[in-house]
């Protein structure tokens, strides 16, 4: 498969799409009022019949013909840029790319053509299930968990809870509960605590004005009317506002959780008094987990029709007990690179029977996600651990990707001196451009205060770097999975740990010298603290706007194949969150627009830009 790589400057001569003066309704993207009004908001045809599109990225962007006036706004099938088939630039890509086992391979002409991909690993549904059943303990289903998804386990919530919960043992699943309507069909640790989580989930609607906006603007009309979605994502009060909009928008929904600890009760009983079928709780089990997502699932008189997941076990589970409810599913929405890589792994082995929409890649979901979110929460993570101060301290952080350069710009802000580790000699020039001394971690790591992993990469903290520490250094991970610090390497005889606060351990070395861990090497943010609501707004419009676009396509726009959102709807979801800021954007004058070879409401930059 090759794909072209044009230059910016020749994607200015050579307008992807023929200019078309819009009117103002169409100026800008309507909700997916209609089918056509989805339409609207995929990025302008560029040519080819969209009812059998070809992958976006196995055509030149040079107009084609069908990118006349009327194609301006037609439905985009052929520009939808389909991830499997793209080429894809950014660190983060080239790492995907490479646990997919795939190769780009450059030409002198600039021509990318990716090489053919292995698939190394196959899902194995019979294994696992297998796996299942040996596991009887909790301990044992929670380290399963992990072996299934990382997400289930790997984050957790630590938002605030009114409610102490824990002095009632009682499992939901042994409760009788009923909300005040008389409906039972939910099952959340206490229905009484609703009042509490309705406060909590006006409190996110303050930080999530897109959501807010999408339902005052579906007004009577309901884009998601008959879509019965399936869902299974972390349960927060932003994960509430998402829900209602959905339901505002004319789906219905049932829910559970992605994550066993992640669960907020008092948002997941507000939620069931407001009658959505919600079925979790923090502190699940193993085998709740599994319940509650059948529970979302396996119902009389009704079929799911989407699904939205995070971290793909949602996914897994209807492929592995209900497969003929694919029938009538119209497509995936998936959150986070873990279920993302599974949906590949399932395209690939040409298993993947319905289309699917990628959000971890979209571009306001990566960029704004992984960059501006980790530069808050990374102050957040460690001073609720620690208490500490960080003006004057010395930190490394190893990786200067999206994540790194949010931690190194906070850190360098509150005045700590920053050194930062890479591999890529990009990003490394990046790192020294941005002040920042580039360096190895042998050559720093006695005298810094702190540690920070933000590679997605294993072992970049090895046992050797933490016997060098200096004597109360703090020591965490910002990446994805815990595998980035060597935490097994440490649970030795020679060395004690000692448990000073939720999260944060001491591990003593026999001369009396101690680092401090924070979070067992897990994701600090979503360990030790919690995460922006206006970022998560971000990711839950993608993901509404995803369903939206999904649920809409006409037949034929989306194959079974996974798919990147379109790039005018990613514009789109920018400029949702544009009011908050008073932020006034510039038009661009009609002679501007064809300078650039632009049309006028987007999209306005080429899949392949970086930003
Ligand atoms: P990225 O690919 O943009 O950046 C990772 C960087 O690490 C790359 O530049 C890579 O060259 C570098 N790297 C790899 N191995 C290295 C090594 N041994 N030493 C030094 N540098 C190395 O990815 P990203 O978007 O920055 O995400 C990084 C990780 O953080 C991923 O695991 C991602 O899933 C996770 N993540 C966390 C959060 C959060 O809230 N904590 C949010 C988004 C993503």
């Amino acid at each position: 498969m090759s794909v072209q790589v044009v230059s910016a400057a020749a994607a200015a001569k050579v307008p992807e799409v023929e200019l078309k003066d819009l009117s103002p309704s169409e100026a800008e993207p309507q909700l997916g009022l209609s089918t056509a009004a989805v339409s609207a908001m995929a990025p302008p045809a560029g040519g080819g019949d969209p009812e059998a599109p070809a992958p976006a990225a196995e055509r030149p962007p040079a107009p084609g013909p069908g990118s006349g006036p009327a194609a301006a706004l037609s439905p985009a099938a052929g520009k939808v840029p389909q991830a499997s088939a793209m080429k894809r630039s950014d660190p983060h890509h080239q790492h995907q790319r490479h646990r997919d086992g795939g190769e780009a391979l450059v030409s002198p002409d600039g021509t990318v053509t990716e090489a053919p991909r292995t698939v190394k690993k196959q899902i194995q549904f019979a294994d696992q299930k297998q796996e299942f059943n040996k596991r009887p303990t909790k301990i044992g289903r929670r380290s399963l968990s992990r072996s299934i998804s990382q997400s289930s386990t790997d984050s957790y919530s630590s938002a605030a809870s009114y409610t102490d919960s824990s002095d009632d043992e009682t499992s939901p699943r042994d409760k009788q509960q009923k909300n005040s309507k008389g409906n039972s069909d939910f099952c959340v640790k206490n229905i009484k605590q609703a009042e509490f989580g309705r406060r909590e989930i006006e409190i996110a609607e303050q930080e999530m004005p897109a959501l807010m906006a999408l339902r005052k603007r579906a007004q009577g009309e309901k884009p998601l009317a008959g879509a019965k979605i399936v869902g299974c994502t972390h349960i927060t009060a932003q994960t509430a506002v998402l829900m209602e909009t959905l339901g505002a928008l004319g789906a219905q929904c049932r829910w559970a959780a992605c994550n066993i600890y992640s669960t907020l009760n008092e948002v997941a009983a507000a939620l069931a008094e407001s009658g959505f079928p919600v079925f979790a709780w923090k502190g699940e089990s193993e085998d709740d987990f599994w319940w509650c997502i059948d529970r979302c699932v396996n119902v009389e008189g009704w079929q799911p029709n989407m699904i939205l997941d995070d971290g793909g076990d949602l996914t897994h589970w209807i492929y592995k007990k209900y497969p003929n409810m694919f029938k009538k599913i119209k497509g995936i929405v998936e959150e986070s690179v873990t279920g993302v890589h599974r949906l590949y792994q399932l395209s690939k082995a040409g298993k993947l029977c319905v289309p699917a929409m990628n959000v971890n890649d979209s571009v306001t979901k990566q960029k704004f996600d992984n960059l501006y979110c980790c530069r808050e929460s990374i102050l957040d993570g460690l001073k609720r651990t620690t208490d500490m101060m960080f003006g004057g301290k010395q930190v490394v952080v190893c990786g200067y990707g999206e994540v790194g350069k949010g931690c190194c710009a906070a850190l360098k802000a509150m005045g700590s001196i920053v050194y930062v580790t890479e591999i890529d000699p990009i990003c490394a020039l990046q790192a020294c451009m941005d002040g920042f001394r580039l360096v190895k971690l042998s050559e720093v790591i006695r005298q810094v205060d702190i540690v920070i992993t933000c590679t997605g990469n294993k072992n970049v903290v090895t046992r050797e770097h933490l016997d060098r520490m200096k004597n109360s250094c703090i020591v965490c991970n910002m990446g994805h999975s815990n595998t980035e610090i060597d935490v097994a390497s440490l649970r030795t005889p020679e060395l004690t740990w000692e448990r000073v606060r939720s999260q944060v351990d001491h591990v003593i070395w026999p001369d009396g010298k101690r680092i401090v861990l924070l979070a067992e090497g897990r994701l600090l943010n979503l360990s030790c603290s919690t995460v922006p609501t206006f970022v998560l707004s971000i990711t839950a419009t993608t993901q509404a706007l995803a369903l939206i676009e999904l649920y809409n396509a006409p037949e034929g726009r989306y194959k079974q194949d996974v798919y990147l959102l379109p790039k005018k709807m990613d514009e789109y979801v920018a400029s949702l969150h544009l009011p908050t800021f008073d932020a006034h954007l510039t038009e661009l004058t009609d002679e501007q627009a064809k300078y650039l070879g632009l049309n006028k409401n987007g999209p306005f930059k080429p899949n392949y830009y970086r930003y």
